[in-house]
């Protein structure tokens, strides 16, 4: 397959936005070329670098891959976006979500004018391989998969994850924003040079702890890099994230002990809300949050807003009636929470 005949037509002749400092990248003194204002001190008066040199280097060692295969984007979501753009030609093609499933592929194909096939997980939250492929059309151009899925917290099977990367004909996307919360060797980065139709995307929002700085990454063939990098904002990942992500990068030892506290409190939770008497099941879990089916999840997820207690109603997604998304908070918060829960009559 070549991913470029999967690109929109008009996107291959476009020419992307040429910044002052793509034009001139050498060595200067007095930099008068982009208009910023000289005069300003702290650091934050120049443009960034439209390609985040330093921090993709950094990623690159620390995910043992090739810089030219990292795209960085203002939070996965943006990428989610940037790949529909970039594939999907608008009131004509479609893509393939997997419900139960995040939202913002749905929201993203939506505000693109693209049609969406919804082909549901089995009863184990795996895909259904042959209906998937079944579905596939002329005009098929995205398949969503998300691994630890949310809002049910479970890997997608491997094997599952090859066979649709090998046989669905337009771009995988595997979305791995949890993958730092499951057992080490879960994620798929080892099939990027198998597959030039993959794409997977982490997130500096969940274990690294900075959803406010919004950093998302994707890793690809680079070709599809290429690509994503033609039609992105020029300026897409700030100066202050950059700088910001940097510094975090050197934190990767605090990060590993957060993942594994997230874990054993994970599991402790688990394990106290499995004995509450509203609740009927707590999922596996290899995320940082749990999917709960209670007896009546509007009535507890009402009781604990009462309580000053916010968790996600999922009961309307498909396969999971009555279940609440909880995440993982601290020791204190999840005693709340199950406390809370405790509480709660029916
Ligand atoms: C939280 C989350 C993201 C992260 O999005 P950002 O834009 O990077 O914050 C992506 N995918 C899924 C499934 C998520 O739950």
């Amino acid at each position: 397959m070549n991913v470029n005949d999967l690109l929109r037509k008009h996107i291959k002749s476009i020419k992307a936005y040429s910044t002052a400092r793509a034009e001139f990248s050498g060595q200067a003194s007095v930099f008068l070329d982009a208009n910023e204002n000289a005069l300003a001190a702290g650091g934050y008066n120049r443009y960034p670098d439209p390609l985040q040199m330093k921090l993709r280097q950094r990623i690159a060692e620390l995910k043992k891959i090739d810089v030219g295969h990292i795209f960085l984007g203002n939070g996965s979501d943006e990428v989610i976006d940037l790949l529909i753009r970039a594939f999907c030609e608008p009131a004509r093609d479609q893509i393939i979500t997997l419900p139960p499933t995040y939202g913002m592929y749905q929201v993203a194909a939506d505000i693109n004018n693209i049609n969406i096939k919804e082909v549901a997980l089995d009863e184990n939250f795996q895909p259904d391989v042959g209906r998937i492929l079944n579905e596939m059309t002329a005009y098929t151009r995205i398949l969503f998969i998300c691994s630890p899925n949310n809002p049910t917290g479970n890997l997608v099977k491997r094997e599952l994850v090859l066979k649709l990367a090998s046989s669905f004909t337009g771009i995988v996307v595997l979305d791995e924003a949890y993958i730092d919360f499951a057992a080490p060797g879960s994620s798929a980065l080892s099939l990027l040079e198998q597959f030039p139709n993959l794409v997977i995307l982490q997130t500096f929002s969940k274990a690294w702890g900075l959803a406010g700085i919004r950093l998302g990454m994707a890793f690809a063939s680079k070709k599809i890099i290429t690509i994503l990098n033609k039609i992105k904002l020029p300026y897409n990942v700030n100066e202050f994230t950059q700088q910001h992500a940097l510094e975090a990068l050197k934190q990767e030892a605090l990060v590993a002990r957060w993942i594994e506290e997230t874990i054993v409190l994970r599991e402790l939770l688990r394990n106290e809300l499995t004995e509450v008497a509203c609740v009927r099941k707590v999922f596996d879990s290899d995320a940082n949050f749990l999917l709960v089916q209670v007896r009546d999840a509007a009535a507890v997820y009402a009781f604990l807003l009462q309580k000053g207690i916010v968790v996600r109603d999922r009961s309307g997604q498909p396969g999971c009636s009555d279940c609440l998304r909880v995440t993982v908070g601290t020791a204190q918060e999840n005693r709340s929470l199950v406390q809370a829960f405790k509480e709660f009559n029916d």
